[in-house]
C-alpha cells in the first residue's frame, strides 16, 4: 500500500449471479475494520437501491465530467453502464486505518493493480453454469434483456479469473464466506504490518533485563 496509508485494499470481482454482493455484505457484518467503497454508476437504481448506500447514481454527462476531472481511481464500462471508484473515498478510508473493499469488475481490478500493486484481489466463481443462470434469473430485479446480456458477458469476466490472487467457488455460502474471511485475516497477519503494530511488544521481548 502507499506509504500514506495503513489499510489494505481488497478487490472482489465475479460474474453477475455468482453471489458476490451477498458474500461481501456478510463479510462486512462479520469482520470489523473493513469498509466498502461506494462506486459511482450511470446504471439506473434497482428497486430498493439507495443513493449513497448502494451506489452514487449519476447521469452519463456527470460521470463523463467526473472522468475528465480525474476523480476516479479506476472506471470502466460494464454491461453497457459506466462504473467508477472515487480516489478520495478510498484514500480517506485507508488513512483512517480501515481496510477497504472494492466490489468491481476485472477491468477495474486490472487498472488498480497497476497503481496499487499491494492490493489483494479475490475472484468468486459460481459452482456451475446452470447455477449461475439460476441465480441470475432468480434475482427478480433485472429485466430479461439485462439478464441475457449479463449471462453473455459472464464468460468475458470469468476468463480473467487467473489474474486474481485468490479464487473462491461459491457453492456452499458459509464455506465461501469462511474463505473470504480467512483471506482478510491472513493478509492482516502479514509480518510487515504486524511488526509495525507490535513494535513495542517486539522491543520488549528483545530487551535484555
Ligand atoms: P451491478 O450493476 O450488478 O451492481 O454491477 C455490475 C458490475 O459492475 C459488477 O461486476 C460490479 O462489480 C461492477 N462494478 C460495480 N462498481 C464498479 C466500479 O466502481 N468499477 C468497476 N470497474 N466495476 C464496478
Amino acid at each position: 500500500m502507499s506509504p500514506d496509508s495503513s489499510g489494505t485494499l481488497f478487490i472482489v470481482a465475479a460474474p453477475s449471479g455468482a453471489g458476490k454482493s451477498t458474500l461481501v455484505n456478510a463479510l462486512l457484518e462479520r469482520e470489523p475494520g473493513i469498509s466498502l467503497s461506494i462506486s459511482h454508476t450511470t446504471r439506473p437504481p434497482r428497486p430498493g437501491e439507495q443513493y449513497g448506500r448502494h451506489y452514487y447514481f449519476v447521469e452519463r454527462t456527470e460521470f463523463e465530467r467526473e472522468v475528465a476531472e480525474g476523480i476516479f481511481l479506476e472506471h470502466a464500462e460494464v454491461h453497457g453502464n459506466f462504473y467508477g471508484t472515487s480516489s478520495k473515498t478510498v484514500q480517506d478510508l485507508l488513512q483512517q486505518g480501515s481496510d477497504v473493499l472494492l466490489e468491481i469488475d476485472w477491468q477495474g481490478a486490472a487498472q488498480i493493480r497497476k497503481t496499487k500493486p499491494d492490493c489483494v484481489s479475490v475472484f468468486i466463481l459460481p459452482p456451475s453454469r446452470a447455477e449461475l443462470e439460476r441465480r441470475l434469473r432468480g434475482r427478480g430485479s433485472d429485466s430479461a434483456e439485462v439478464i441475457e446480456r449479463r449471462l453473455r458477458n459472464s464468460r468475458g469476466e470469468i476468463a480473467h479469473a487467473h489474474e486474481f490472487d485468490y479464487i473462491i467457488v461459491n457453492d456452499r455460502f458459509e464455506d465461501a464466506l469462511d474463505g473470504l474471511q480467512a483471506i482478510v485475516r491472513a493478509v492482516r497477519l502479514r509480518s510487515a504490518p504486524q511488526c509495525q503494530r507490535h513494535e513495542t511488544l517486539i522491543q520488549e521481548l528483545l530487551a535484555d533485563n
